[in-house]
């Protein structure tokens, strides 16, 4: 779907202001932004790096300090250095109560249905405010490098993150000041930095491979018409580059007959370990042997033992996109392309075992730990209206609705309003025992459903045999992250049920989609005038439907002279409705009913009332 703002006076895209594109990490977040030579670029503060570790301090006096500075409390004070709060966004205690160990500051849990808390020198702060500290600072030193105000993002999540998790990366942007656009999964926004999807033409079968600082996860995406769609997720939110370096130092104390049980003690000296063995980690790039000393510790180690050190772990993340693999229900040779996410990919081990098992070369060509930040600010780029070609998500560029009698269009999801979202509207049935309902799905933004594009058409069978008017039938629209709509109807009273999922996106390009709003506002004084006239119809012929009805169920309660008097109201109505002028319609129809309202009220039947109620579908 696209989010297309047109110019009413022009007819034009309109161009909007400069959108940044954001990697919020467990580890590291950064920002990027599209250059003016239209390529994405990761914003480099100066003197500050490219890479925020994601770690916020709380000093003594109430001074915070989010990256770098922040990193070097982890060792001094601990309990006041908030690490990896990405793993609390949108959790309940419930949720994490079985890794609370894992964090060294204050996890609280004062209701554990709710979301948790996290104290931090006697005062509450949520993971919201947390991350949107992060952003905050993500956000100036946007401004500072690009001497601009930036106040509109697109964040990324990883692709298994839930409503409420992707509710409170949102809010999270809101605290930081910024008008967060959308929500983009970190595998989409990985890809799109490679170029894929980029073609709305292009349909592939993608698997992006993300081993980040503390979580791996694997995503087998669907890539058609310019929309991504997850078809499995696989990974261990706890695995990473981090249980490398572990491996490393529970080297080193064995090598050096050491006592973990010392070193752990002992903050200051595990906390250089820890460090160096990252170090050492990273330095295999280049080179095959570390060889140092921290006090009386020897820190030696080649590659050849790194790489059997972390074997099982890379065994770990390939099982689990054996795992991807099948949940997908696809098999090695469907993948089209392999994209390599988050820093510990940078491990040769790890490039070679995940390209041994795709059996094709992987994607490693952009930095690792810039794509998602890079895909992001692509992304926002979209969203700015600077890539026409391009299909979006965030809106829904057509309103969605049904068909009701007349043929007109009912709109339960009206245009541009924001995805994911659902809404309903309640219908009922316009004949005597009617026990189908058809149900026919538009999209557009004409009045009439024969100048809208009809996405879906069911059935909703097995409704009990009721009068017109009577059954209760919910139609509900649920429009998803990824643009599926989900359409399902429910009758009320039997609970009969009828579910279809459709596409929206399918088969349609961003000009038919400008051509569409563009009409619908051509045509838009014809359109309420047609919608006018045809609503006035169905009405009157509602009420010739059941004034007849009603006559010949209760006519023996009417005198003759009443029985007479009605079927000259219906005969001259039924004259009018031929004719199709709206007011005579109406005024027809404002005649019949008050001669006939006492009749219904005297027998007791709602019948007629309740048909007059409410829209009904054929
Ligand atoms: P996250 O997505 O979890 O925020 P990142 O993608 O930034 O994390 O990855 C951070 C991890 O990448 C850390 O464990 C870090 O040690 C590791 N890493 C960074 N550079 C390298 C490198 N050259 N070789 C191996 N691992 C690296
Ligand atoms: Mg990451």
């Amino acid at each position: 779907m696209a989010k297309v703002s047109i110019n009413l006076a022009t007819g034009s895209i309109q161009k909007e202001e400069l959108i940044v594109g954001i990697d919020l990490g467990t580890t590291n977040s950064l920002v990027a932004f599209i250059n003016p030579d239209k390529n994405p670029q990761v914003i480099n503060d100066t003197g500050k790096g490219v890479l925020v570790p994601s770690i916020v301090h709380f000093g003594q006096t109430g001074e915070v300090t989010v990256g770098n500075e922040a990193k070097n409390y982890l060792i001094t004070d601990p309990q006041n250095t908030i690490f990896s709060v990405k793993r609390l966004l949108g959790r309940s205690y419930k949720d994490i109560e079985n890794y609370k160990d894992f964090f060294s500051y204050k996890v609280i849990d004062d209701d554990s249905e709710s979301l948790v808390k996290i104290n931090v020198g006697g005062k509450f702060y949520t993971p919201i405010e947390l991350s949107g500290l992060i952003l905050k600072e993500l956000k100036a030193r946007a401004e500072h490098a690009l001497k601009t105000p930036v106040n509109r993002a697109v964040i990324t999540v990883p692709a298994y993150f839930n409503d409420s998790q992707r509710q409170a990366t949102r809010d999270a942007g809101k605290l930081a000041g910024l008008d967060v656009l959308r929500i983009v999964n970190e595998p989409t926004a990985a890809s799109l930095a490679y170029g894929i999807g980029l073609n709305p033409e292009e349909t592939k079968t993608i698997a992006v491979y993300d081993l980040g600082g503390g979580t791996f996860d694997v995503s087998i995406l669907q890539i058609q018409n310019g929309i991504f769609e997850v078809l499995s997720t696989n990974g261990d939110t706890f695995l990473g580059g981090d249980d490398f370096d572990r491996a490393i130092v529970d080297y080193w104390i064995e090598q050096n007959r050491l006592n973990k049980a010392d070193i752990i003690a002992n903050n200051e000296l595990a906390q250089q370990l820890r460090l160096k063995a990252e170090e050492a980690k990273k330095a295999f790039a280049h080179q095959s042997l570390v060889n140092e000393k921290i006090g009386d510790v020897w820190c030696t180690l080649d590659r050849s033992t790194f790489e059997q050190l972390i074997l099982p772990k890379v065994q770990q993340t390939i099982t689990a996109c054996e795992n991807a693999l099948k949940d997908a229900k696809l098999t090695i040779d469907q993948i089209d392309e392999v994209v390599m996410v988050g820093g510990s990919t940078r491990t040769a081990l790890v490039k070679k075992m995940v390209a041994d098992f795709f059996k094709r070369p992987v994607h490693d060509e952009v930095n690792p730990d810039e794509v998602v930040a890079l895909g992001a600010a692509i992304q926002a780029d979209i969203l700015a209206g600077n890539r026409k070609d391009i299909l979006l998500l965030d809106v829904t560029p057509l309103s969605l609705g049904i068909e009701t009698m007349g043929g007109l269009m009912d709109v339960i999801i009206p245009r541009n309003s924001k995805i994911p979202t659902k809404a309903g509207r309640q219908y009922t049935t316009s004949k005597d025992g009617q026990v189908n309902m058809k149900i026919a799905v538009y999209q557009g933004e004409r009045d009439l459903i024969k100048e809208n594009r009809k996405l879906a058409e069911f059935e909703l069978k097995g409704i009990p045999s009721m009068p017109a008017g009577f059954p209760k039938v919910d139609i509900n629209f649920l429009l998803n992250a990824d643009g599926i709509l989900k359409i399902q109807a429910v009758e009320l009273r039997s609970g009969v049920k009828q579910e279809v999922e459709v596409k929206p996106t399918y088969g349609i390009t961003d000009d038919q989609v400008e051509q569409m709003l563009m009409d619908s506002i051509t045509h838009a004084k014809d359109d309420v005038n047609q919608r006018m006239l045809i609503e006035a119809r169905t009405e009157g012929e509602q009420m010739v439907y059941t004034v007849e009805r009603f006559v010949q169920k209760n006519g023996s309660h009417l005198s003759p002279d009443e029985l007479a008097a009605t079927n000259n109201y219906i005969e001259s109505l039924k004259a009018t409705l031929a004719n199709g002028e709206k007011d005579a319609i109406l005024k027809k129809i404002d005649e019949v009913n008050e001669f006939t309202r006492p009749f219904a009220e005297r027998l007791m039947d709602h019948a007629i009332s309740h048909a007059m109620k409410g829209k009904s579908i054929e």
